[in-house]
């Protein structure tokens, strides 16, 4: 690690006392990198004493550096600080990447903790995000510190210093100034101005890039999101990309350009989230350290010879070629210019390198997608021949002529129009920092900040009550729980907290905060309404009650532990009421209003998890949890997906047809007085028996065709057979009057023309509930009337239904029309029998 002295040698100008350059010529530059500098020298110069008392000190270029440098000096104190830039905003490069992505130590991949996300600043803190987050992050807490210092950070936008110059022990800015709007409404120009200071610091960065460093052709900033390569010429059937410059900016845009949709935080993940690729970690590193040699050495090093002689076979091993094949852009014609005869650069990140050479080894695999490298100084851009087939551009290099759709190019921003008006100061700077980066190596590369350094900004962070960083405070947010308050107010209920009733149902999420739901009412008080919250706590993972213990105990045990229907049910956890409480977003409404509204969110939020499983079920077969439990075949998973879309619909505004069909899922019973009960039951913990309930049904539905969800008694299903609608009963309670289903199935007395049991899996069933039911007849002798109402097919997932899915939509439609036939058979043996009695 660099000692202070170090830091401030880097930085220094020999000859200048009191001037400065915060990393502007050196490599492997960042945004975070560039702010470890800045507090490092900030600390530096503080620590070894180079800041006299009520320094005057101008920082000239308010970029990443630039505004991190200064708000370090300001939380300092003792000091006045000028923070010049030249543009209109602060971190100018970064405010309009939407699409550009900053991480704080992904260049350093394969280093462990590259993936970490959190820049872990102790000021000027964030995390991983597009550009335009990041800066918005560093903008927030630079205006906290701003806040905190006062007059002591001066920061002059639109100053544009011009020159530097020794003025005594001092140095006077000379700066020109642009008008802000208000002025130049009252018709002011821009004007001169100057300033005497102490001392100079310049974070000036490395400008920007050139508009046309190819003549003839248009180039978007690297920071703009028109810079990154769109779906805009996707209408071409080989679309054809002119990519040069080969430092981290052209490696990324030729990745952007090879794929079909580019997101860098999505290939990042997709690289280095690869199960197994740590297997490459090692040998990458060892390329670099042979590429770092010959570098030193003056020699050349080819990345891509090296790549295939040590990883080629395991990229695509670990399927990191496919996982580039299958992102490339359809028929994308790449050409890569170079100047120097190496694809790649040893100055460029590892990652970046990877990125290209997968590239690379997609095009070769994919064969219609082309990669051409070409070498050449100089590029130019000739008219393309008209006629058909007119390419937009037509590229001479070294020779050859290179038709493109698009040109790309980064060389780089222009580094020495930033430096210019300063030559005068700096020289002899650019050698001497030369020499020192020589001599101290890879601790220039990749900066880090001292123990010494980052205490210090720590300790002026707690005194200066700076605010925490924006992720942090977000992640401690996770930590307060959501407070959900219910009192009865006459004949209505006042619901007040942090989600409304419609919203409550996100409690259940796996990724919900833990939630305190605050009854100050007993459940009778509460009537249906009490129901309703109580299935809220009992299906939320992470919910406790608070409320009076003893009245929503015994009430909680009924529906939960004690219920006939007690499998997976959990008793919600309780405590006493006491100081918690929620009084924000109050809303008054009927009691009855507030169940329904609340017991309909819940039915969506289960309608969504049921959605979720089954559309993973029916375009892949996957079964996450083994909750379906059977496989089904790929065409009938797709006409069950959609008879699936049609349900769906059905429930859309219809709440009581999707309450229903839930309800009866889980519940055999089906009257009035074991409703709000029932409905209890509907939630997370009874999500298997949902989801399987609903595939079987679709399958059946495939089969049989037409058959849709019920809205009234009797049952949950209704389908249109030989003019006649029969209804059905898709059936996955565990229990009947607190038997188990197994037990019970074959006794209980369905009132529907067909029955679903898709937690049922014996083939016996089918026959003994015929004849069952038409023994439960109380008199013995069946009417012709009764047969048709107790009579039913029962279906159940046994082996023959089972391999039916699996096998098909005709097998299925066969079993089905098997079963239909038999149970009519026995159903007419069953009436003769009962007539000729
Ligand atoms: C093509 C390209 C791709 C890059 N990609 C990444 C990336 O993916 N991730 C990453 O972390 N970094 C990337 N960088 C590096 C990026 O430039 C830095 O992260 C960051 O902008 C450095 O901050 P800085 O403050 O040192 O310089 P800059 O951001 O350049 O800030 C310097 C500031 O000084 C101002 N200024 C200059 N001269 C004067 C003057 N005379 N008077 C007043 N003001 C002046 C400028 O207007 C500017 O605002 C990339 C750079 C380039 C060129």
């Amino acid at each position: 690690m660099l000692t202070p002295f170090d830091v401030i040698d880097g930085a220094s100008v020999p000859a200048r006392p009191g001037l400065y350059v915060l990393g502007c010529y050196d490599s492997r530059i960042t945004f975070y990198s560039q702010q470890i500098r800045a507090l490092s020298l900030a600390y530096a110069l503080f620590e070894q004493g180079h800041l006299p008392a009520n320094a005057r000190i101008a920082v000239v270029g308010a970029g990443a550096g630039g505004i991190t440098l200064a708000a370090a000096l300001a939380a300092t104190g003792g000091f006045r600080i000028y923070l010049f830039e030249r543009s209109d905003d602060l971190m100018p490069l970064q405010r309009g990447a939407t699409r550009r992505r900053i991480d704080p130590h992904i260049y350093d991949w394969p280093k462990e903790d590259a993936r970490h996300e959190y820049a872990e600043l102790p000021l000027l803190d964030w995390r991983s995000g597009s550009a335009t987050q990041v800066r918005d992050d560093v903008m927030r807490e630079f205006a906290a510190v701003r806040a905190a210092v006062g007059a002591r950070l001066e920061v002059l936008l639109r100053h544009d210093v011009r020159s530097v110059t020794p003025a005594g022990a001092d140095y006077e800015i000379a700066f020109e100034r642009e008008p802000n709007a208000a002025e130049l409404a009252q018709g002011l120009d821009r004007g001169n101005g100057h300033m005497r200071v102490d001392i100079v610091i310049f974070a000036f960065g490395f400008g920007i890039e050139p508009p046309r460093p190819i003549p003839n052709t248009n180039t978007e900033s690297y920071w703009s999101d028109a810079g990154v390569p769109g779906p805009e010429i996707t209408g071409k059937a080989r679309p054809r990309f002119f990519v040069s410059g080969n430092g981290d900016g052209g490696l990324i845009d030729l990745v952007a350009a090879a794929s079909a949709d580019f997101s860098h935080a999505s290939t990042i993940q997709a690289i280095i989230g690869q199960p197994g690729i740590e297997e490459l970690t090692e040998r990458l590193r060892t390329i670099d350290a042979q590429a770092r040699e010959a570098d030193a050495a003056g020699a050349p090093f080819d990345f891509v010879a090296a790549y295939d002689a040590e990883i080629a076979a395991d990229v695509a091993r670990l399927g990191l070629v496919d996982e580039m094949v299958r992102r490339l852009r359809p028929g994308v014609q790449l050409t890569f210019q170079t100047r120097d005869p190496s694809l790649m650069s040893v100055k460029t990140a590892t990652l970046n390198r990877l990125a290209v050479y997968l590239v690379i080894k997609a095009c070769a695999q994919n064969g219609i997608a082309q990669f051409h490298h070409v070498v050449c100084g100089t590029v130019d851009s000739v008219e393309p021949p008209a006629g058909h087939g007119r390419p937009d551009y037509l590229l001479e290099c070294a020779g050859n002529q290179i038709p493109a759709d698009k040109v790309i190019v980064r060389r780089g921003p222009d580094r020495q129009s930033v430096r210019h008006p300063f030559t005068n100061v700096l020289d002899g700077f650019e050698a001497h920092h030369a020499a020192w980066l020589a001599r101290l190596a890879a601790e220039t590369l990749v900066p880090t900040l001292s123990d010494a350094a980052r205490a210090h900004f720590q300790r002026l962070s707690t005194e200066h009550a700076l605010p925490m960083p924006r992720y942090m405070e977000a992640e401690m947010a996770q930590h307060v729980p959501i407070r959900i308050q219910l009192q009865r107010n006459g004949a209505q209920v006042r619901w007040t907290g942090d989600v409304a009733p419609a919203a409550a149902a996100t409690i259940w999420s796996t990724q919900a905060r833990e939630a305190h739901i605050i009854s100050l009412a007993t459940p009778p008080e509460l009537g249906a309404l009490a129901h309703a919250i109580a299935r809220l706590a009992i299906h939320a993972d992470r919910a406790l009650l608070v409320a009076n213990v003893p009245a929503w105990r015994a009430f909680l045990i009924r529906l939960s532990i004690e219920s006939n229907h007690a499998e997976d049910l959990r008793l919600p956890t309780l405590r006493a009421l006491g100081a918690d409480g929620a009084i924000l977003n109050p809303v008054l409404m009927p009691v009855d209003a507030a169940s329904t509204e609340l017991n309909d969110a819940m039915d969506q939020w289960v309608l969504a998890a049921i959605d979720v499983h089954l559309q993973a079920y029916f375009a892949t077969g996957a079964d996450p949890g083994r909750k379906i439990q059977f496989r089904t075949e790929a065409a009938l998973r797709a006409s069950m997906r959609d008879i699936w879309a049609e349900w769906r619909a059905s429930f859309n505004g219809a709440p009581a047809l999707l309450a229903r069909f839930l309800r009866l899922i889980l519940c055999a019973l089906d009257d009035d007085d074991s409703e709000d009960e029932a409905r209890v039951l509907v939630g997370p913990l009874k999500l298997k028996g949902l989801i399987r309930a609903t595939t079987v049904a679709l399958a059946v539905a495939s089969g049989w065709r037409a058959m849709t969800p019920h809205g009234t008694r009797p049952g949950n299903l209704s389908r249109a057979f030989a003019d006649q609608i029969h209804t059905g009963h898709a059936c996955a309670a565990d229990m009947i009057n607190g038997e188990s289903m197994a037990l019970s199935a074959a006794k209980f007395m369905w009132r529907t023309n067909f029955v679903v049991l898709p937690m049922v899996h014996k083939p016996t069933e089918f026959s003994a509930l015929s004849d069952t039911s038409l023994a439960k007849i109380e008199d013995g002798i069946p009417r012709l009337t009764e047969v048709d109402d107790r009579l039913n097919v029962v279906l159940t997932v046994n082996d023959a239904f089972v391999g039916a899915v699996g096998a098909g939509a005709d097998a299925l439609t066969a079993l089905l029309m098997q079963a239909q036939e038999f149970h009519f058979s026995r159903m007419n043996k069953a009436i003769e029998r009962a007539v000729i009695a």
